[in-house]
């Protein structure tokens, strides 16, 4: 056999090696940070803005630190255990106790290496082949689009069962998503309802009321509701509407602090029952032994002493309120006024999402239009996985109408970038 001839695929290292929307994602960023950085515009990947002020305070974190030899030594010499470091999940636990009533101990957190691989545990945790080998569980998604980072993450059969929104109007360019709890119907195959809030793609907020109905029809069927909370309150803060932080028996929380801006330092946080929090810690142990613990050791006592709320609605959240205002200007001043584009009303998170109702090409094609003027964008179509033919599956053209603009970049990128985009877009039209 020759040596490079290909080896057999598992299921495994199918799903996990295909050319998914993310891998695509992560490449195109990757390259573009590393070698055109100057050239390329780029309003694609999630990474977070750097914010001075929070480059700031980790700069002193890491000095205090460093001053401290015993302390310091032991976040780089030492596992930290599977779980997560024992100080930060009783600083967790503690500051939403103090802060929210919450009746959790640290025995129901576990970090993990970011919100990323939390969700990939959970998901395949709740969805899949069961241990009967003949039936499997689902995981429904109440509105789609949802986060790109799910839709490769099971290691088995696929296991979405994903539902289109309603669309509300709200003006004559922005419109804004609800889960349709007329057609929302809970399978009995169903093993966990998640969400992101707010949700990456498309801002929206899931509102207190769309939660708490989301948590009843959970608790009645017995299954978890799982929010991600990447983007969310109480922090990081990047959210623009008023929410309540919700947790029960049954809710199980993701928090990370990748965008307080510590996207490098890994760090995940799963706030669920106990059993749940141990299982957890259970696979970081079998996939990685033990978690990145810098950030944790570096954010601890921003939660011991609450400061880290004061970060989330002072720094945070005006930071990328304002970015959201002034790129949603330049989208009013670029995009031309005869033509039907839309935008999801801005409710968090780092993305405005544009809809042009009608578009003559796919938003993949008008992805590689972009690239090739060297501006990034991430076309909607890979927000839309799991929904069935039912739903209109692949063949709901709101579907291929949509994409996501990254804003966290400077005024001057998206200056220039938004403008490529006008012209783009005008252009694609007129091929109708
Ligand atoms: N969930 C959502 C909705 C996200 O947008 C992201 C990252 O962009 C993540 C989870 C994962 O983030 P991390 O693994 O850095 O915590």
């Amino acid at each position: 056999m020759p040596d490079n001839a290909s080896y057999p695929k598992t299921k495994f290292a199918e799903n996990l090696t295909r050319r998914s929307g993310i891998l695509e994602l992560m490449d195109d960023l990757g390259e573009a940070m590393t070698t055109g950085r100057d050239k390329m515009l780029m309003m694609g990947g999630g990474n977070p803005g750097h914010i001075p002020a929070m480059q700031t305070l980790w700069r002193e974190r890491f000095a205090e630190l460093l001053a401290t030899p015993d302390v310091f030594d032991a976040v780089l010499g030492d596992y930290d255990q599977p779980a997560g470091s024992p100080r930060f999940r009783e600083a967790v636990a503690g500051f939403f106790q103090r802060e929210f009533d919450w009746p959790i101990t640290a025995k129901n957190v576990a970090i993990t290496n970011g919100g990323q691989t939390a969700f990939f545990c959970l998901l395949n945790r709740f969805g899949g082949r069961m241990p009967d080998e003949k039936s499997r569980r689902r995981i429904l998604l109440p509105l789609v689009p949802e986060y790109i980072g799910y839709a490769d993450q099971s290691v088995g059969a696929d296991f979405f069962d994903s539902r289109r929104p309603s669309i509300e109007h709200i003006d004559e360019r922005t419109f804004k998503y609800h889960i349709d709890f007329e057609k929302l119907t809970v399978a009995d195959d169903i093993g966990a309802i998640a969400v992101s809030r707010p949700t990456n793609p498309s801002s929206n907020v899931l509102t207190d009321e769309e939660i708490q109905r989301l948590s009843e029809l959970a608790r009645e069927k017995g299954v978890p509701l799982i929010i991600d909370n990447a983007y969310g309150a109480p922090f990081p803060g990047v959210i623009f509407e008023p929410v309540t932080p919700i947790w029960d028996e049954h809710i199980v929380l993701t928090l990370s602090l990748s965008k307080l801006g510590l996207p490098g330092t890994r760090t995940g946080i799963v706030i669920a029952r106990e059993d749940i929090a141990a299982e957890v810690s259970a696979m970081t142990a079998v996939i990685s032994l033990a978690n990145n613990n810098v950030g944790q050791a570096i954010a601890a006592p921003l939660l011991e002493s609450g400061e880290i709320l004061r970060l989330a609605n002072d720094i945070v959240r005006p930071f990328y309120a304002e970015k959201s205002t002034s790129a949603r200007a330049l989208i009013e001043q670029h995009l031309p006024a005869d033509l039907p584009w839309r935008v999801h009303k801005s409710e968090g998170a780092f993305f405005l999402w544009l809809w042009f109702e009608g578009l003559p090409i796919t938003t993949r094609e008008l992805y590689r239009r972009l690239r090739d003027r060297h501006t990034l964008i991430v076309p909607g179509e890979y927000f839309f996985f799991g929904l069935a033919d039912s739903e209109g599956g692949e063949d709901w053209p709101h579907s291929h109408e949509c994409i996501r603009l990254s804003y966290t970049q400077s005024q001057e990128t998206l200056e220039r970038g938004i403008a490529i985009l006008g012209e783009e877009v005008a252009k694609a039209y007129s091929e109708r």
